[in-house]
């Protein structure tokens, strides 16, 4: 098949053919149809992440068709339409069993600790316990949207947020991961701030739900602006980033008892953020993370999907080809153009 490999950390990814995936027992392969371009591969190809070894093929945010089952699988069949969240469970350790297999103590994420989905197929593990089916009526391009930024923040604003109607949200950044927020949160009916240093990310906040925005580059302090919109502070607030100042901004922000959620991947340099502390005593806040979400949630996801109150597809910037992914994959860091990027054409 042909797949994009990287041979070393930092060096041009190629296109190379590489021999053709087999399901593990319990596993199946999926032809890709449709994988999203993420910042979090970036990371990986930079060598911010300790799970890949080299060779690797990147890929994670996917939708396709089962192409072969292993003979352990009980509840998919060859056909099948399908995607995954970014982080697949075990089904076995003390995690999966109280059903956060967001956090499993064995973890398979394509992409990182196995070969991803930047190729014609990819095998995925556990596929009764990980694998989501996709409604006829969604189409791959979206569906490979979901895997990452969309259903990260879908746990980020309902399963650790706890947002609710009449509250205030305040997503700092407005890439994949914060537009998904916002429109989740518009959603529930809360009021979302969008924060960001682009006018064009800005104004697509504002047509995804945003009934606030700050530009960051103009105002002087983020915070502060912030809490004069929201009249005493966010109820709860995103750092969708991940950078030290949107991390530290997005806890400054908060009212008394309101929650951060770090949803922005804080890495190599950026791992240990300072954190105002004294603020998060005296005001009794709350810190969170957001680390994907089981397969087992999407449900309640894809039922505000079929009913309009969610629109993913909204979020897609552009599609592109497999040999292109390779120079979106190493411009993730400039943040260019707006919207996801997704890889259609292999
Ligand atoms: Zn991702
Ligand atoms: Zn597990």
């Amino acid at each position: 098949m042909k797949a994009v490999v990287y041979e070393a950390f930092s060096a041009p990814p190629k296109i190379m053919i590489v021999p053709d995936p087999t399901p593990e027992p319990h596993g199946v392969v999926v032809k890709v149809m449709a994988t999203g371009v993420c910042r979090s591969d970036w990371h990986g190809w930079v060598g911010h992440d300790t799970d890949i070894q080299l060779p690797h093929v990147p890929g994670h945010e996917l939708a396709g068709i089962v192409e072969a089952v292993g003979r352990d699988v009980t509840k998919w069949k060859v056909g099948d339409r399908v995607t995954v969240p970014f982080v697949g469970g075990c089904g076995a350790c003390p995690e999966c069993h109280s059903g956060n297999h967001q956090v499993c103590d064995r973890q398979f994420q394509p992409g990182f600790t196995h070969w991803g989905s930047f190729a014609q197929y990819v095998g995925l593990h556990r596929a009764d316990i990980n694998l989501v089916g996709l409604p006829e009526s969604m189409d791959f391009t979206t569906a490979a949207s979901l895997g990452c930024r969309f259903v990260t923040s879908f746990r980020a604003v309902i399963d650790q947020g706890k947002t609710s109607a009449g509250q205030w949200v305040a997503v700092h950044g407005c890439g994949g991961v914060g537009l998904s927020a916002i429109m989740i949160a518009n959603a529930v009916g809360a009021n979302v701030v969008a924060v960001d240093i682009s006018e064009d990310k800005l104004a697509l906040a504002r047509a995804l739900g945003a009934v606030a925005t700050v530009n960051a580059s103009e105002v002087g302090e983020v915070a502060e602006t912030v809490i004069e919109i929201t009249r005493g502070g966010a109820h709860v607030s995103l750092d969708a980033l991940g950078h030290p100042t949107t991390c530290f901004n997005s806890i400054g922000n908060l009212r008394k008892r309101g929650k951060h959620v770090q949803v922005g991947l804080m890495l190599a340099e950026n791992s240990t953020p300072a954190i105002p502390m004294s603020r998060v005593i005296a005001n009794e806040l709350e810190i969170l993370g957001s680390h994907g979400m089981q397969a087992h949630r999407y449900d309640a996801m894809m039922e505000m999907m079929r009913s309009g109150k969610l629109a993913p597809e909204k979020l897609i910037g552009r599609t592109i080809t497999l040999e292109q992914s390779i120079d979106a994959l190493m411009s993730m860091d400039r943040f260019e153009g707006t919207g996801v990027t997704v890889v259609t054409e292999f």
